[in-house]
């Protein structure tokens, strides 16, 4: 059988189908075969496992997937690319595909019938890569691990550590729910139609538990987003600025003395675990206000 990813035949597959790349649904089909074994190989697929494949398109990377897995679930939003997929997987009787937006499709119910098994794979649409991401990280969904292609510059910001301007926001929450993973490096040559950036094969390993202990982890994330908020401000300014934290300048400054931080101090050369402790010496101290 072709691969797909041999390039006339993608061509030839749409074009028996009648239909042309959507832009809208981030459509740029893969058709280097290195890259593919790469995912495959990086998200260690086995017979006991499930599968998530978001957006599988003409099904190039499902195949290879069903291969080497148990069940694959493969959910793509484009009900056009349906009959194409129910062609390219008919020799494959342990996938199931199903059309519809990977925001509204109940994970948690893959997951419960995957039994602990659960992996996703994706060569994402890069128009929703992290709130694809987030979502499954922080819809507490009992999988594995994410192995997926996404644009290397928001591979950059997830696997950053404090200090560089890659890190931020994003670069914590994954950390909190993950260990990430840098893999291998794939230019726009891979795809088609080129995407006008490079890519990046990143592998997220799910944690059984988080790596930092918080009294309160919403508040930890609202501590978070508010210190990247406004970069260019110390650390102090941007959480007495947070409206939304109802802290003072005198409580920041002095939580991050008693942790022995200088007080000018910007958020980006804090890790988890300070930024944990922050957080539950803030909170702590806003509760002592209060009472
Ligand atoms: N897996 C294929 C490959 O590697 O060649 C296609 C990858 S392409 C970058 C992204 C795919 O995700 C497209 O098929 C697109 O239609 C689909 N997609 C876009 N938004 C989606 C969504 N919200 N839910 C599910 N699939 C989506």
């Amino acid at each position: 059988m072709t691969r797909l990813t041999d390039p006339g035949e993608t061509t030839a597959v749409l074009k028996r189908h009648g239909l042309s790349l959507k832009k809208r649904f981030g459509q740029n089909f893969l058709i280097d075969a290195r890259v593919l074994d790469r995912i495959v190989a990086a998200a260690d697929v086995q017979k006991t496992d499930t599968v998530l494949e978001i957006g599988p398109g003409i099904g190039t990377l499902t195949q290879a997937l069903a291969e080497a897995a148990g069940h694959v679930t493969a959910v793509e939003i484009d009900r056009d690319l349906i009959p194409v997929l129910q062609e390219t997987l008919a020799a494959y009787p342990n996938v199931e595909i199903v059309n519809q937006d990977i925001l509204k499709y109940d994970i948690a119910a893959l997951a419960a019938r995957a039994e602990g098994s659960l992996k996703v794979v994706a060569n994402l649409p890069y128009y929703i890569t992290t709130p694809i991401i987030m979502s499954l990280l922080e819809g507490d969904i009992p999988a594995k691990s994410i192995t997926v292609m996404i644009q290397k510059e928001v591979a950059e910001r997830m696997a950053a550590g404090p200090g560089g301007k890659e890190y931020g926001a994003l670069s914590l929450a994954v950390r909190y729910y993950a260990e990430p993973e840098l893999i291998a490096n794939v230019p726009p040559n891979c795809f088609i139609p080129r995407p006008a950036v490079s890519s990046v094969v990143i592998r997220l390993t799910l944690r059984q538990t988080p790596p930092v202990q918080t009294k309160d982890p919403a508040f930890l994330f609202a501590v978070i987003r508010a210190a990247f908020g406004q970069r260019r401000k110390t650390l102090t300014n941007s959480l007495a600025n947070a409206g939304s934290l109802g802290l003072s300048k005198a409580q920041v400054q002095q939580a991050l003395k008693d942790m022995e931080l200088d007080e000018n101090i910007r958020g980006e050369a804090l890790d988890l675990a300070q930024f944990a402790e922050l957080a539950d010496r803030l909170q702590e101290s806003s509760w002592k206000e209060r009472t």
